[in-house]
């Protein structure tokens, strides 16, 4: 018998394993997946979200999802719904639904109890003020003249500012650690900042709200999250995170970094992403060239593809850039075992069949999906007009060309062996119209004919062929690695990312397509429905190819 070997663990997994084995977490691990609601999610949450809510189901656990909603100025209730949808489509359930906006009076009592340990203090100091007594990595910063202030007088000026006595930018509240800690992030960080912003769920219920780091980790902590995971930048983080949960005493949750996902040929960042929108560069946030999780939907991909995407790129440590090449791999993979197979001619000519009568319609019956016989069969009407791919006809065809062309004879798919006889050009010199003759006895599935061709082609029957509109979609960046571009991403927009097909020809059985789900056109890729798709007016949005054409157009 073969061996079975054990699967091999990501660090997070050896970390969550050890913990275990160590009796630490006798209740069973808890994870967080914390959004901010400001933007839709993108692929790179989407590994976020498999990896919380894949530890806690691999080991048995929980995993809360909450919204952090700290910043009342980006964040809105429509992105909640979206993330929440998001979530759950990618298969995950949660918990509990939580928001740090419902930890405010906590976190406020938390902030009083610093300030009588004397370990925060209000400081009236201006930003500028406050950035140029920072000092650098190399050099300490300089105190605060307010940073001695006594515990009373810091106490009524933080109550006066929750009252709302003071304007923007008046006063912060701050950490009392130490000016010169090698890490600038321990240098007296800000706790609390004077907004009179209108929250997404608090109203005006407050004009202070927390700094990420005073919010963060205390949600952690309250929730009883047992392995906090963030991404790799929150690493130089880590010690205040400590520092806040070890002087409050609260529940020891721990930190834990790894390499966010960053994707060639697209960016991933939601004011990034914001900024494509908002400039009409695509049509949404879930424009299917957009990498967020609402696009890919709408595309055709899977939950199963995109949860085996991050399971493939693994959980690493270090920054790295992943082809795009590779999530195409994965729905591909998905698709072919899933989809059926339909007919549809994207760039189509006319071919008439002499020898079949006219107004004749003859149902064949053509296999659903190859890979899945439990799928059965469909019945497709052919008739002596019919659609086929332009390319698939050549006026004078070099030797290999095993399609159409004078006197060559190819396959129609679950159809007949046709020959063609004859073609006629229009004016500018292209095909108008192609003519076949087509042998009887060569059926699809009783074939006597003892012709032996090597093309199969697709086709629609003209009478029965339903118009649709196709829209193919090509990379969104025309460079590779967009990670380190700042804002210059912009001058890097694929002015070729999209082309809409609008007359597209179609079998009748893809009226009944569904939205969201991907069918195979044969020969041509993997298409869903989409839904612009009104009155009859099919819309059709290419998923991927059926191979990968990106990597050899590069060459
Ligand atoms: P963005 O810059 O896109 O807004 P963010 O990190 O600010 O990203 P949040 O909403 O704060 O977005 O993130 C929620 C969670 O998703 C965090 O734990 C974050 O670390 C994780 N995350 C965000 N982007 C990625 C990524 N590209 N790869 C892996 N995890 C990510
Ligand atoms: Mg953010």
């Amino acid at each position: 018998m073969e061996e079975l070997k054990p699967k091999s663990l990501n660090f997070l997994e050896e970390i969550v394993q050890a913990d275990l084995a160590a009796g630490k977490y006798p209740q069973g691990i808890f994870t967080r997946f914390p959004p901010e609601p400001n933007g839709y999610l993108h692929i790179g949450h989407a590994k976020s979200i498999c990896l919380n809510f894949g530890l806690a189901q691999e080991f048995g656990g929980k995993t809360n999802l909450r919204f952090d909603d700290t910043n009342p100025i980006t964040e809105e209730t429509e992105y909640v719904e979206s993330i929440k949808k998001d979530v759950a489509w990618l298969g995950f359930s949660w918990a509990n639904e939580l928001y740090t906006s419902d930890y405010f009076e906590t976190l406020f009592q938390y902030a009083v109890q610093l300030i009588e340990k004397s370990l925060a203090y209000v400081d009236d100091s201006s930003a500028e003020e406050i950035a140029s007594q920072k000092g650098t990595p190399t050099a300490p910063g300089v105190p605060s003249p307010y940073r001695n202030r006594s515990v009373a007088e810091n106490l009524d000026l933080f109550q006066r500012m929750r009252a709302g006595e003071f304007p923007d930018g008046a006063k912060v509240l701050r950490a009392k650690i130490d000016m010169s800690h090698p890490n600038m992030h321990m240098r007296d960080p800000f706790m609390y900042r004077i907004r009179h912003v209108e929250h997404h769920r608090t109203g005006n219920a407050w004009c202070i709200y927390p700094m990420y780091d005073f919010a963060h980790g205390q949600s952690d902590s309250m929730e009883g999250i047992t392995h906090s995971i963030c991404t790799l930048e929150f690493d130089v983080h880590r010690p205040l995170y400590d520092w806040f949960i070890e002087k409050l005493e609260i529940f020891p949750t721990h930190q834990y970094e790894f390499a966010r996902l960053n994707l060639s040929h697209t960016v991933m960042s939601k004011r990034k992403l914001l900024q494509l929108v908002n400039e009409k560069i695509v049509h949404g946030w879930d424009d299917p060239r957009m990498p967020t999780i609402s696009a890919l939907r709408r595309r055709g991909f899977t939950p199963a593809s995109i949860q085996n995407f991050c399971e493939r790129i693994g959980v690493a440590k270090r920054d790295n850039l992943i082809d795009i090449s590779l999530l195409e791999f994965c729905i591909r993979e998905d698709l072919n075992k899933s989809a059926n197979r339909y007919m549809a001619v994207l760039d189509p000519v006319k071919l008439v069949i002499t020898n079949y009568p006219e107004g004749q319609t003859e149902d064949l019956l053509i296999e659903n999906n190859p890979e899945d016989e439990s799928t059965g069969k469909r019945a497709v009407p052919f008739t002596r007009e019919l659609y086929i791919e332009r390319e698939d006809f050549m006026v004078d065809p070099p030797k290999k060309f095993f399609r159409l062309g004078p006197g060559l004879s190819v396959r129609l798919k679950g159809a007949y062996i046709i020959q063609c006889e004859s073609f006629e050009l229009n004016e500018d010199g292209t095909v108008k119209e192609i003519h076949a003759s087509y042998i009887p006895e060569s059926k699809s599935g009783q074939d006597t004919s003892g012709i032996h061709v090597k093309g199969t082609i697709h086709w629609v029957s003209i009478p029965h062929a339903e118009v649709a509109e196709v829209r193919l979609f090509d990379r969104l960046l025309i460079v590779e690695d967009a990670s380190e571009l700042g804002d210059d991403f912009m001058k890097f927009i694929n002015p070729e990312s999209l082309q809409v097909l609008d007359k597209v020809y179609v079998e009748p059985a893809l009226k009944e397509a569904q939205v969201e789900k991907a069918v195979q056109f044969m020969r041509k890729g993997y298409f869903c429905l989409d839904k612009d798709t009104q009155d009859g007016h099919l819309v059709f949005n290419r998923t991927v190819t059926l191979k990968d054409t990106w990597a050899k157009q590069q060459k």
